[in-house]
């Protein structure tokens, strides 16, 4: 692994744009700055200030529900096609702004710009996607089994959503559900997280440029998630919250959302296996591995959290992924050559840090990295570790960084038991090349995706999500869109 120097200076091309990005509230169509206290972002790699926007206060929350509530029935009776023209304007601004977009990411986010490219990829992906599914939206009807009438089943937008994003991904996790909610002709209020808002809020500003009406988008990134979120989870006018995030506060929400009796779609924690038979093209398993692990610095829902590796090739597969660890490039994602950007704060780093000492205390072995380097920024070395004992916190928490840890099998039951002993059920990758055996993992493994020998599942047409803990609900694919649709039937006599 090198450490690149930080380039701790702003280029000029990065203070251009950082001076473009809106800094205030999006509501009812409308940049609000306002004279409130200011939420500052910083850029993980240098741990610098780069932008302070304005920061939502409860007050604000509900004015962006009012727009939201206030552009709801308009919306609704949008042309199907209309709306689906407008996502697909989103898409094609996307695709021409996407240096702007790519560089931002890296900038709040800390994602090496080549990773923050391929986000611009796949989050576009859902505009297009759901721009397609916008004018399938379709019912059924027919007799009803007494003869007596028609038995008519629509589909209606579930009314005003709240969407809560996550860091993680910036612009993806904001497109994967505005998308599906425009497509189905619902109107929105999202709150992005308040480590990474700047992507949303051009994003917000992409859209009006596309042609989404005023109220129909609305964003308020604040500091003060729980304060903020509390009354519009409460309001009467709102219909569905969907939330992507950490597990213990997807509990929570889903408790007030109890009370409102609202909609949910739950995107939450994954602590994913990550299966090595001995029969596996070690190749593709090592090659599955770098990208199950290690993209966005093993920042994501569905990064591998468990190697679960067969002991008869378990040195070789340890030796192979050490070989590519090490030749990690880490650094700021916007240098060259930089294959490891900084994680998102120093809890994070101290995270990292607590769960290597405690899984080398109980017996462990560091292979590679194990520590963050010193100077500015939120670093940690990438790092494999092997022999991690049965109990180890690593094996049960999410890891959320670059954390490679090992452990050892004999019989393909024992796997099916170690993928499953974890309250999450996001993802499993399993690798081997016994067609019947690949099968019965599909089978066995409780999660709500699978890679058979992929260390990469994600897709704009694929119904994203997980069973257990890991959440409720679909986003993307077919189902996408019916998370913000409601099934109405009507009886027709005669
Ligand atoms: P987080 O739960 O801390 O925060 C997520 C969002 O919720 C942020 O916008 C935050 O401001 C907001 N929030 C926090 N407390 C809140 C409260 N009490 N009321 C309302 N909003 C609140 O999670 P994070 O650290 O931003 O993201 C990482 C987590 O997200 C990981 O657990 C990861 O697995 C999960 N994630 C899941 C998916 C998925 O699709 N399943 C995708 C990406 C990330």
């Amino acid at each position: 692994m090198t450490i690149t120097d930080t380039t701790t200076e702003l280029s000029t091309r990065e203070t251009d744009l950082l001076a473009r990005i809106p800094d205030g509230l999006f509501i009812g169509g409308r940049w609000e700055a306002g004279t409130r206290e200011r939420i500052a972002v910083q850029d993980p790699a240098t741990g610098r200030v780069i932008k302070r926007i304005a920061n939502a206060t409860p007050e604000d929350g509900i004015r962006a529900l009012d727009a939201a509530a206030a552009a709801a029935d308009e919306w609704a009776a949008t042309a199907p096609r209309v709306r689906a023209e407008i996502l697909r304007r989103a898409f094609d601004l996307l695709q021409e702004r996407r240096a702007d977009f790519a560089l931002l990411m890296t900038l709040e986010m800390g994602k090496p710009l080549a990773e923050a490219n391929g986000e611009v990829t796949y989050g576009g992906e859902f505009l297009r996607w759901f721009s397609e599914e916008a004018v399938r939206i379709s019912g059924r009807f027919g007799q009803n089994p007494e003869g007596t009438g028609t038995m008519v089943v629509s589909q209606r937008p579930v009314g005003p959503c709240y969407l809560i994003t996550p860091w993680n991904f910036p612009l993806a996790m904001a497109t994967r559900k505005i998308a599906p909610a425009l497509a189905a002709g619902c109107t929105v209020v999202v709150k992005p997280a308040e480590l990474t808002p700047l992507t949303t809020l051009l994003f917000a500003q992409l859209l009006a440029d596309a042609g989404v009406p005023d109220g129909v988008v609305n964003v308020i990134p604040t500091s003060t998630a729980r304060t903020v979120s509390e009354p519009i989870i409460a309001d009467p006018r709102l219909r569905k919250l969907s939330f992507t995030g950490s597990t213990p506060v997807g509990r929570s929400l889903l408790a007030q959302a109890g009370q409102n009796v609202l909609r949910t779609s739950m995107e939450l924690g994954g602590n994913a296996p990550f299966v090595v038979f001995e029969d596996a093209d070690l190749d593709k398993a090592v090659e599955g591995a770098m990208l199950a692990k290690f993209r966005n610095i093993g920042q994501a829902c569905t990064a591998a959290n468990r190697f679960i590796v067969h002991e008869s090739v378990a040195e070789e597969f340890a030796r192979r992924v050490t070989e590519k660890v090490q030749a990690f490039q880490v650094g700021r994602g916007t240098d060259d050559g930089v294959t490891i950007g900084p994680l998102i704060d120093d809890r994070a780093v101290a995270s990292m840090t607590a769960l290597v000492t405690d899984a080398v205390d109980r017996g462990a072995r560091v292979l590679t990295g194990g520590t963050a380097p010193e100077g500015d920024g939120f670093f940690f070395e990438p790092t494999v570790i092997v022999d991690v004992q049965p109990g180890s916190d690593i094996l049960r928490e999410e890891i959320f960084g670059p954390i490679l840890a090992m452990t050892t099998f004999s019989t393909e039951d024992e796997a099916v038991a170690a993928a499953n002993s974890t309250e999450y059920g996001l993802v499993g990758y399993v690798f081997t090349q016994d067609l019947a055996r690949g099968q019965r993992m599909i089978d066995r493994v409780d999660t709500g995706m699978m890679g058979l020998n992929t260390g990469l599942v994600s897709n704009a047409a694929a119904p994203f999500g997980g069973v257990k803990q890991s959440g409720l609900g679909r986003e993307g694919g077919l189902e996408g869109i019916h998370e913000y649709l409601s099934t109405k039937y009507t009886l027709i006599p005669g």
